[in-house]
């Protein structure tokens, strides 16, 4: 049986990346029926009925499932900052690594624009979520500092990028794989693209194998459907200390003799890194109270 990965899906056709082959394909009539969706990134089996045509006869158990954009099967999430323009905002980090926790996603941290950033202050922030565990990528899309060792991450994997507007996603893209021609721009330029935010996204091969979403993951950061008492395990660095406190409720925030307070105050656990903790739990709270 042959195999194929889904590219593309458009007006009920299906195109599959198979062997360095695109197959433009149909469903088989019995997945018509009933809630069965097939999405971008799912891994099927086809038979031939054309040169590069075919009906796709079975879909293989997903690995995995990323809502926003729907792909599935997706590996990991390469988280994007700028360092400088817009400013690196630590916190914003933070709310993006809980929402990437949060999708069950392996997570690369990549900090763009280091042409223009002070060393020091960059170096500083690197070192934070080194400690934490988060492999951390500097680079410079527009000189290529960087690109190779990133290039070497997303090989055979399935990446989507994410993070705030004008972090460099497309040009990180582009120079990862010269020839996408994604457009780039100017935050205030690309505001009447947003559109383009709810069509289906699609894959990208890179060369030598693996690809790459074209569409950013998760752009809109919304914690209400999250609970508080499970916000301790999208911080990993506070998820390890946790069993450790006194009751076994605690989540770190009023109680007393708190073993992840206690760290914090020790230097172990960044102070800004629990205030984002602190500052989220807040929100929590008050999508539960209805405000
Ligand atoms: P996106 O919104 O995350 O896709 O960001 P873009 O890729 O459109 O980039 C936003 C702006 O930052 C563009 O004007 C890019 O030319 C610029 N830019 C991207 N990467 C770099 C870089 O490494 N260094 C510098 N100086 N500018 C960059
Ligand atoms: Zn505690």
């Amino acid at each position: 049986m042959l195999k194929g990965i889904v590219v593309k899906a458009y007006n009920s056709y299906y195109y599959l990346q198979s062997g360095n082959k695109i197959i433009t394909c149909h469903l088989r009539g019995r997945f018509k029926k009933g809630r069965f969706s097939l999405i971008v990134g799912d891994e099927v089996t086809y038979t031939l009925t054309g040169p590069e045509k075919g009906i796709i006869e079975d879909i293989l158990p997903r690995r995995s499932m990323l809502k926003r954009p729907m792909v599935a099967n997706v590996d990991q999430v390469v988280l994007t900052f700028a360092a400088v323009n817009p400013d690196i905002n630590p916190a914003l980090i933070d709310r993006f690594l809980v929402i990437a926790e949060y999708s069950e996603l392996d997570i690369i941290i990549c900090i763009n624009k280091i042409d223009l950033a002070n060393i020091d202050t960059i170096a500083s922030l690197v070192e934070r979520y080194v400690q934490v565990g988060y492999r951390m990528f500097t680079v410079a899309a527009k000189t290529g500092i960087g690109i190779a060792k990133l290039q070497e991450y997303l090989h055979d994997k399935i990446s989507v990028f994410a993070g705030p507007s004008g972090a460099g996603k497309s040009t990180i893209l582009n120079a990862v794989q010269p020839g996408l021609e994604l457009t780039t721009g100017e935050v205030s330029h690309k505001i009447g693209r947003g559109k383009h935010t709810t069509r289906f996204a699609e894959l990208l091969p890179l060369n030598g194998g693996g690809f790459v979403v074209d569409t950013p993951g998760f752009s809109f950061t919304d914690f209400s459907e999250m609970e508080e008492a499970h916000l301790m395990d999208y911080f990993p660095e506070i998820a390890q200390i946790a069993p450790t406190c006194k009751f076994n409720t605690c989540i770190h925030y009023k109680e007393p003799q708190c073993a992840v307070k206690q760290a914090v105050a020790e230097g172990l656990i960044h102070t800004e890194r629990y205030q984002s903790y602190l500052d989220i739990l807040t929100e929590i709270k008050a999508s539960k109270r209805g405000f």
